[in-house]
Parts: C-alpha cells; sequence; structure tokens
C-alpha cells in the first residue's frame, strides 16, 4: 500500500471537475492549460467525477492497488509497478488496447485514448500515475493541488486512518452521552 497517497472525500466535491482539467494539463505535453488545448494529442484527465444520489458529485480515481486485478490482467504486462512509492503505471508503449485492465479493474478507473507516448496508437489504456514526476519533485497530485474544497488531499495513509479512528471513538461517546 501506498505510505502517502490521494486521499478523496466524496462529501465535500462540489463537482467543479477542476481536478480533471488540472489532470489533464499536468499528462499535457507542454504542461500549460493555454497550450495544452492546442496539442495535436489532447490529453485527457485520470480522475473523472461521477454523479451519484440527487447528483452528488464522486471523484474516481485509481487506488494503486497491490495486487492490482489490471496487472494481473494484462498479457503484454503493459502495467508496471513502481514499488517505491506503491504505483502501478501504464507504459503506453506496450498496450495493445486489448481491454482486459479496465474489465478487470473492479473502480472502472481506466479509459482509453490516443497518448502522446505512443503517437502511432489509435488508444492505449489511460490510467491515474500518482503524478509521480512532479511527487518526485516534492509537490502534490495536479488533481490535489487544484481541489480547493478538500475533497482531495495527499496524505499518509495510516495517520488519515489513525484520524478516522479517533473520529469513530468521539461518535462512539457521542451517541452514548
Ligand atoms: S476539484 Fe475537488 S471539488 Fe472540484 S470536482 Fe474535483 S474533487 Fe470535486
Ligand atoms: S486501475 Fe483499477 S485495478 Fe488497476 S490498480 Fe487502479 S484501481 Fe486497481
Amino acid at each position: 500500500m501506498l505510505k502517502k497517497t490521494v486521499i478523496v472525500r466524496p462529501e465535500l466535491c462540489v463537482g467543479c471537475m477542476q481536478c480533471m482539467i488540472r489532470c489533464a494539463e499536468a499528462h499535457s505535453q507542454t504542461k500549460a492549460l493555454a497550450s495544452a488545448i492546442r496539442e495535436d494529442i489532447l490529453a485527457k484527465p485520470r480522475i473523472h467525477i461521477g454523479v451519484g444520489p440527487e447528483k452528488k458529485p464522486f471523484p474516481n480515481k485509481c487506488r494503486h492497488c497491490e495486487p492490482a486485478p489490471c496487472q494481473e490482467a494484462c498479457m503484454p504486462a503493459a502495467i508496471r509497478s513502481d514499488v517505491a512509492e506503491g504505483l502501478k503505471i501504464v507504459d503506453p508503449a506496450r498496450c495493445i488496447s486489448c481491454g482486459m485492465c479496465a474489465m478487470a479493474c473492479p473502480y472502472y478507473v481506466i479509459r482509453f485514448y490516443r497518448d502522446k507516448d505512443a503517437p502511432g496508437h489509435p488508444s492505449v489504456a489511460v490510467k491515474c500515475d500518482g503524478c509521480f514526476e512532479r511527487v518526485a519533485a516534492g509537490d502534490v497530485p495536479a488533481c490535489v493541488a487544484a481541489c480547493k474544497t478538500g475533497a482531495l488531499t495527499f496524505e499518509d495513509v495510516n495517520l488519515y486512518l489513525k484520524e478516522g479512528t479517533n473520529r469513530l471513538a468521539h461518535a462512539a461517546y457521542g451517541v452514548r452521552s
């Protein structure tokens, strides 16, 4: 499991889709929105806002599972593990667009688009790569940088879960009192 990852709090999401826009920008060739929208291969977002009951937005992205069903289903071994960072990353040059990864993923987070790193392919599997280049440079993932409501944060997994345990404890004692 990732030590530090993107934590999603859907109850704070307002559906502004800034995370999707900034994700696509971060994965473009020029990494600047004004020029990215004019690139010959348009970068696409790797986070998606689903619509739930009463049209409530739900940010959905790759969980970087271990083991990962997408990786196990991929015959040409186009999905590699970045063990140090706990990420599952698609190599577009190896992807044959068979769709097996998308069918195996329980979270429906893989899409198929043209990709700047495989320009000869009509479509390849595209999904979250943890913004590994940004994180290595000391930044947070682009979706987190874009989200102004706190629906997406980049946190230590175990600290987040510890806080959750404390919230549960407060709620439990609150009910009894
Ligand atoms: S940026 Fe934050 S609030 Fe906006 S859609 Fe994405 S997750 Fe929701
Ligand atoms: S694409 Fe789906 S199956 Fe693969 S690591 Fe991400 S969430 Fe897990």
